[in-house]
């Protein structure tokens, strides 16, 4: 049976067009699942891997929607979305202008570190969507220079960070400025049980959409780990940024202090390298971003500010210079690769410190990594620590004393 294409899916001229245009030829599995439900005006939890089109798929069917309207002059908006970073919700308009292009459909970003000023003058003339991070549309909120009375749609993407504790309390107060009923559709490539019995506090009877088990990895990633002593991590990178395979790598650390540090002893050794991480100011962040994505710099260092979302084609090596702790992040770190059916490359270093951090990682993407020690900085050592800690993890659950560190896919 061949996949119905987005012609089949019920969507307008307008939004046809301009798809044709971008050459989006048929639709991914989570579009063609999410769409309908979309469409007919359900309440929506959805997870599909990294890089598979969860933008369009709420993004189409919400412009194809406000398409049919009547449009007026300081309209306020129908269409709340928000993320995560600033870096996202600007990458969200810009698909939402991109896919609405002969809907003309009228988007408005709504971010801090950027003058405030420009923001207010959008919303004054009317606008459809908003994109934007919460704190910035709280400031907006109380200067009621934003009136969120008229939105119908309440979409939060990555969904499970938006109702995490970093940002659960302020997601909750601008949901109860969004009048009910309303349609709240909440899209991420991580889901926990934690998170959906929290949507359950700001949806209705919401339908639920897995395309792949929750946390799955991409497709087409091929991750490695690759064992060095700490000091070494450094001349690792190196040498594996200047192999002729690599186009264009991100790597990420845990710290906003070792994202510089790298970039810069990037640098020294002749590699264009930028850093991003959130002491930058907005401009810097963009800047680098940009130099990224067009190619002028080949590495970017980053802590996970850009581990969500953010979509930059040509992104063949995610370096894990750090393994993160949470593990999940380790999922969309590496989901910046392998994105619309391209391949990609995960390496992950590993000294004596990330050992804990990897098990994790293994047990939550449920595969143990391919250990590469086809590089001149491997360590037996740290590989033997591995090993140690595995066989004590597992005697201490065979005496009944697991604290659930364990993984059952660790070597
Ligand atoms: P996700 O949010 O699932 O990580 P995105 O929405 O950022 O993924 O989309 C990932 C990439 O796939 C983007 O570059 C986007 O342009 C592309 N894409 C989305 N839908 C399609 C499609 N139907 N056909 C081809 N490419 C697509
Ligand atoms: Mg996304």
């Amino acid at each position: 049976m061949s996949t119905p294409s987005f012609n089949e899916l019920g969507l307008s001229q307008p939004v046809l067009r301009a798809l044709g245009e971008i050459g989006y030829t048929e639709p991914t599995p989570i579009q063609l699942e999410a769409i309908p439900i979309v469409a007919e005006g359900h309440d929506l939890i959805a997870s599909a891997q990294t890089g598979t089109g969860k933008t369009a798929a709420f993004t189409l069917p919400l412009i194809d929607d406000i398409s049919t309207r009547e449009f007026g002059p300081g309209d306020p908006p129908l269409v709340l979305i928000l993320t995560p970073t600033r870096e996202l919700a600007l990458q969200i308009d810009e698909n939402i202008i991109e896919y609405g292009r002969y809907a003309d459909t009228r988007s408005c970003v709504v971010v801090g570190g950027i003058a405030v000023g420009p923001q207010i003058e959008t919303l004054r003339r009317g606008v459809d969507f908003v994109v934007a991070t919460p704190g910035r549309l709280l400031d907006l909120i109380e200067r009621k220079a934003i009136i969120l009375d008229e939105v119908e749609f309440l979409i939060l993407d990555e969904a499970d960070r938006m109702l995490d504790l970093g940002f659960v309390h302020d997601v909750r107060r601008i949901a109860e400025y969004v009048p009910k009923p309303r349609q709240t559709l909440l899209f991420s490539a991580t889901m926990t049980a934690g998170v959906r019995s929290l949507a359950s506090t700001i949806q209705t009877d919401a339908k639920s959409v897995s395309v792949a088990p929750p946390a799955t990895v991409a497709e087409n990633i091929e991750q490695q780990v690759m064992f060095v002593e700490k000091e070494h991590k450094p001349d690792l990178l190196i040498d594996l940024l200047k192999r002729e395979e690599v186009e264009l790598a991100l790597v990420f650390t845990g710290t906003k202090v070792v994202a510089s540090q790298v970039a810069r002893r990037l640098e020294r050794s002749g590699i264009k390298a930028d850093a991003i991480h959130s002491n930058k100011t907005q401009s810097q962040r963009q800047k680098a971003l940009d130099a990224f994505t067009t190619g002028k710099v080949k590495v970017l260092v980053a802590t996970d500010i850009v581990a969500r979302g953010i979509d930059v084609d040509g992104i063949s090596h995610v370096i894990n210079y750090e393994i993160p702790e949470d593990a999940e992040n380790y999922i969309h770190r590496i989901g910046r690769t392998a994105r619309a059916g391209a391949r990609g490359v995960a390496i992950s270093l590993c000294c004596v410190d990330d050992i804990s951090n990897l098990r994790g990682v293994e047990s939550l993407v449920k595969q143990a990594l391919v250990i590469e020690e086809d590089q001149p900085f491997h360590s037996s050592m740290v590989a033997g620590c591995l090993v140690a800690s595995t066989r004590a993890a597992k005697q201490r659950a065979r005496a009944g004393k697991g604290r659930g560190s364990g993984s059952k896919w660790a070597r």
